[in-house]
C-alpha cells in the first residue's frame, strides 16, 4: 500500500467506462491522483459509484502503457520508437501512397466510444476531408447501431426517451437482454429503489440475471426465453394488446401513424402467445400476464441492452418494443419511454458526433445536400453524397484487396468483433494499419503505427452517457505521451494536405454546435455553469432536453413498423448441439484492457463458462473442469462452472480476457439493417480438454 498522504486539490470529471457517466471528483496530490470520490450533484449518479469508477483507474499510470510513437514496416518486424512528426508524416505519406495506388476509398478510420465527443469529431472530419471517403464507423457497429436505426425509424431519432431519474416514476419497469447489476450498476441501485417502493418487474432474458431474484427484489414475471427469439415475445405481447383492448387509442390517434395496418399485422395468429410459446419456450399464461401488467400496471417502462441488438433481428426488436410503448401510450411523459443502457462511457456520443458511414453528426444522412451544405461550407471541402463502408464491409474489402489502410481509435477490434479468424486475416491483409490507444493491444499486434493516447485522466472535453447528458472531462494531468489525441489527428489531416486545427476542444465543440442543431446550444462554458446537459439543447431548449417526445415525436408521428419474427439462421445442431450467449461481469469492462491492469483483475481473473448441470453431466464435465468450446467458425478453452441460471441447451459466458477470447467461435452473423453482429446466439459443442 503506498500512502499518498492527504489531497490538495482536485478536479471534477467523468468516470471512462460504462454508459451511465458517473461524475467524479479525482482528488490529488501534487500529480499523484490519491482517489477518486463520486460527485453528490453528479447528472447522473448523485453521489453513488460501483467498484469500477471508483477503484479501477490504476490503468492509467499503469506501466504497460506505451507513451512514445513507434512504427515498423511488417508485423513481423522489431516496434521503432519515433518522435512525433516522424510517425505522423509516415501515416500521411502511407495513407497518401495508398490512395494514390489503390483510390480514394481504399482507406477508412474506426472511431472510439472511450475518447471524447470532440476526439471523436475530429477522426470523423479527418476521414470525410481529409481521406475524402465515407468510410468512418463506430463501434457502436458491434453494440447498439440497430438501436440508432430502429428509434430513427418508429421516433425520428437515435437515442433513449428518458432520463435515468425517470425511473424513479416508473410503476413497471421491463428490463429486457440488460443486466444492469453488473453493465450499469449505479442506475441499477436507482432501479432496484423504485422496485423495492413496489414498482412491478419484467424480465426478458434467457439467462437468470441477479434482478430475477435478489433480496427484497423478485421479477413479477421472468419470461425465460430461448436466445434468438426476441421479437416473437415482444410481439406476442403487442398481440395481447390489441386483441384484448388494451390500446390507448387517444395517443394512438393523436400521436401516431400506420397504426391500423400494424394492429392488423400484430393480431394475426402467428403472432398469438400460444404460436410464440412454441418459438420461444415462455408459456402462453406468462407472455399474457406480462403483456396486460406493462399495458395496465401504470407507467411503463423498457430498459433494454445488447441482448436485444447484438442479433440478426436487432433493428426489428428495437421497433417491437418502439410499437409496444406506442400502442400502450408508453411515450413522452417520466417514468415511461424506450431505453437503451448503453455499453461505453461515450457510445452515444461517438453516434451523436457523425462515426457512421452514412451520416453526418447529429444522424444526418450523406446524401442530403443541405445538410452536407453546412458542413462542406465550413470545412472547405466537398463531402462525398454516397455512405462508405461499415466495419464488416472494411473487412470484407481488405481480404479482397480493395481496402488497404485503417485508422483505429482506441478499439480492439482483434479482441472485441466477432469470428476473430476473419477480423485478422483482414487486419493482416492491410498495408497499414495505425492504433491509436494506451497499450498494445490485440489489435497493435496487426498494426504498422502505434500512436499512443491519452487516457481519460489526460482528456478535455466531453462525454455523452446513455441519458444523452454531455458531461465535461477534466484532465487532471497533462498527456503522458506529450499529445492529445485530437492534436494529433489534426496534424495527420495537415500533413495530408488538409488543414485542421484548433486552440482548444472547446473550439471544437463549437464547430459541433454550429453545425449540429441538437448541439447548438452546448458549449464548455454552459457545461461548466450548469454542470451537463441532455441533447436536445437549443433555442427551444437552452438547458436540455430530460426527457423526449413530450408533445411530438422527433419525426413528427411515431410511427408504427410491422415486425415479423424470423428466426436466426444460426441453429442448433447435432455437431453444435448447445447454444452460447454472451455478457460481462460487474468488475470488468468490455474487452478487459483497462479494468485488467487494476486491481480488480483479482476479482475476475478469467472467462468462464456457464453450463447447466444436466448439460455438465450428459458431457462428463464436473464444476471447475477445462472444457474446449467451439463453433463452426473456431475453437477456444476455459474453465466450466455449473450454473442453473442457464436453461438446458444454453451456456454462457463473458468476454473480458484475450486469453480465452470468446470471439473466436462467434459468426459472422449480423442484424439485417446494420450488421450488427449477432453475439448472442451461437451453435456450439462443449467437451471435456484432453491435454496433450
Ligand atoms: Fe463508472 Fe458506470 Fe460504475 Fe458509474 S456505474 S462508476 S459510469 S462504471
Amino acid at each position: 500500500v503506498v500512502d499518498l498522504g492527504m489531497p490538495n486539490r482536485t478536479v471534477l470529471t467523468t468516470c471512462a467506462y460504462c454508459g451511465v457517466g458517473c461524475s467524479f471528483k479525482a482528488e490529488l496530490r501534487g500529480d499523484e491522483l490519491v482517489r477518486m470520490v463520486p460527485y453528490k450533484d453528479g447528472g447522473a449518479n448523485e453521489g453513488h459509484s460501483c467498484v469500477k469508477g471508483r477503484f479501477a483507474f490504476g490503468y492509467a499510470t499503469h506501466p504497460d502503457r506505451q507513451l512514445k510513437p513507434m512504427v515498423r514496416e511488417r508485423i513481423t518486424d522489431p516496434w521503432r520508437e519515433v518522435d512525433w512528426e516522424t510517425a505522423i508524416n509516415h501515416v500521411a505519406e502511407r495513407m497518401k501512397d495508398i490512395q494514390a495506388r489503390h483510390g480514394v476509398g481504399a482507406i477508412g478510420g474506426i472511431t472510439s466510444s472511450r475518447c471524447t465527443n470532440e476526439e471523436v469529431y475530429v477522426v470523423q472530419k479527418m476521414v470525410r476531408a481529409a481521406f475524402g471517403n465515407n468510410n468512418v464507423d463506430t463501434c457502436a457497429r458491434v453494440c447498439h447501431s440497430p438501436t440508432g436505426y430502429g428509434l430513427k425509424q418508429t421516433f425520428g431519432t437515435s437515442a433513449g426517451t428518458q432520463d435515468f431519474k425517470s425511473v424513479a416514476q416508473s410503476d413497471v419497469i421491463m428490463v429486457i437482454g440488460a443486466n444492469p447489476t453488473d453493465g450499469h450498476p449505479v442506475f441499477a441501485s436507482r432501479m432496484k429503489r423504485r422496485l423495492r417502493e413496489g414498482a412491478r418487474l419484467i424480465v426478458v432474458d434467457p439467462r437468470r440475471i441477479d434482478l430475477v431474484r435478489s433480496p427484497h427484489i423478485k421479477a413479477d414475471h421472468h419470461l425465460q426465453l430461448a436466445p434468438g427469439t426476441n421479437v416473437a415475445v415482444v410481439n406476442a405481447m403487442a398481440h395481447v394488446v390489441v386483441t384484448e383492448g388494451l390500446v390507448d387509442m387517444s395517443f394512438v390517434d393523436s400521436r401516431c401513424e400506420d397504426f391500423d395496418a400494424w394492429a392488423e399485422f400484430i393480431a394475426r395468429p402467428e403472432n398469438s402467445p400460444e404460436a410464440v410459446a412454441e418459438i420461444t419456450g415462455v408459456p402462453a399464461a406468462d407472455l399474457r400476464a406480462a403483456a396486460r401488467l406493462y399495458a395496465t400496471g401504470g407507467n411503463a417502462a423498457i430498459y433494454y441492452g445488447l441482448g436485444v441488438t447484438e442479433h440478426s433481428q436487432g433493428s426489428t426488436m428495437v421497433m417491437g418494443m418502439a410499437n409496444l410503448a406506442m400502442a400502450t401510450g408508453n411515450i413522452g411523459r417520466e417514468g415511461v419511454g424506450v431505453n437503451p443502457l448503453r455499453g461505453q462511457n461515450n457510445v452515444q456520443g461517438s453516434c451523436d458526433m457523425g462515426s457512421f458511414p452514412h451520416e453526418l453528426p447529429g444522424y444526418r444522412h450523406v446524401s442530403d445536400d443541405a445538410v452536407r451544405e453546412v458542413f462542406e461550407t465550413l470545412w472547405e471541402r466537398p463531402i462525398v453524397p454516397e455512405p462508405g463502408l461499415r466495419i464488416p464491409n472494411m473487412f470484407d474489402a481488405a481480404v479482397d484487396g480493395s481496402f488497404r489502410g485503417l485508422f483505429v481509435q482506441g478499439e480492439d477490434i482483434a479482441q472485441s468483433d466477432p469470428n476473430t479468424q476473419h477480423v485478422t486475416a483482414a487486419l493482416e491483409a492491410m498495408e497499414l494499419v495505425v492504433v491509436q490507444d494506451l497499450f498494445l493491444n490485440e489489435t497493435a499486434k496487426f498494426a504498422h503505427v502505434f500512436l499512443p493516447g491519452t487516457s481519460f485522466l489526460e482528456k478535455d472535453g466531453t462525454f455523452t452517457n446513455a441519458e444523452r447528458r454531455i458531461n465535461r472531462v477534466r484532465p487532471v494531468m497533462a498527456p503522458k505521451t506529450g499529445m492529445h489525441e485530437w492534436q494529433i489527428v489534426c496534424e495527420i489531416a495537415r500533413a495530408m494536405g488538409y488543414p485542421m486545427s484548433y486552440p482548444h476542444p472547446r473550439e471544437i465543440m463549437a464547430e459541433i454546435a454550429a453545425t449540429t442543431p441538437t448541439f447548438a446550444g452546448v458549449s464548455f462554458d454552459k457545461l461548466d455553469k450548469l454542470g451537463s446537459v441532455q441533447w436536445p439543447c437549443n433555442d427551444s431548449a437552452p438547458e436540455g432536453t430530460p426527457t423526449m417526445h413530450v408533445d411530438a415525436f422527433v419525426r413528427g408521428k411515431g410511427r408504427f413498423v410491422q415486425t415479423p419474427f424470423v428466426p436466426t439462421r444460426e441453429r442448433s445442431t447435432r455437431k453444435y448441439p448447445l447454444i452460447l450467449t454472451t455478457g460481462r461481469i460487474l468488475s470488468q469492462y468490455n474487452v478487459g484492457a483497462q479494468t485488467r491492469r487494476t486491481a480488480n483483475v483479482a476479482w475476475h481473473k478469467e472467462d468462464v463458462l456457464e453450463i447447466h448441470p444436466h448439460d455438465a453431466e450428459v458431457r462428463g464435465i464436473g464444476d471447475g473442469d477445462e472444457v474446449t468450446l467451439a463453433s463452426r467458425v473456431g475453437t477456444t478453452s476455459l474453465r466450466a462452472v455449473l450454473s442453473d441460471r442457464m436453461p438446458v441447451g444454453v451456456v454462457y459466458t463473458t468476454f473480458h480476457h484475450p486469453v480465452t477470447g470468446a470471439n473466436v467461435v462467434t459468426t459472422e452473423n449480423s442484424d439485417w439493417a446494420t450488421n450488427c453482429p449477432e453475439y448472442k446466439v451461437t451453435a456450439v459443442q462443449v467437451g471435456l480438454r484432453h491435454s496433450g
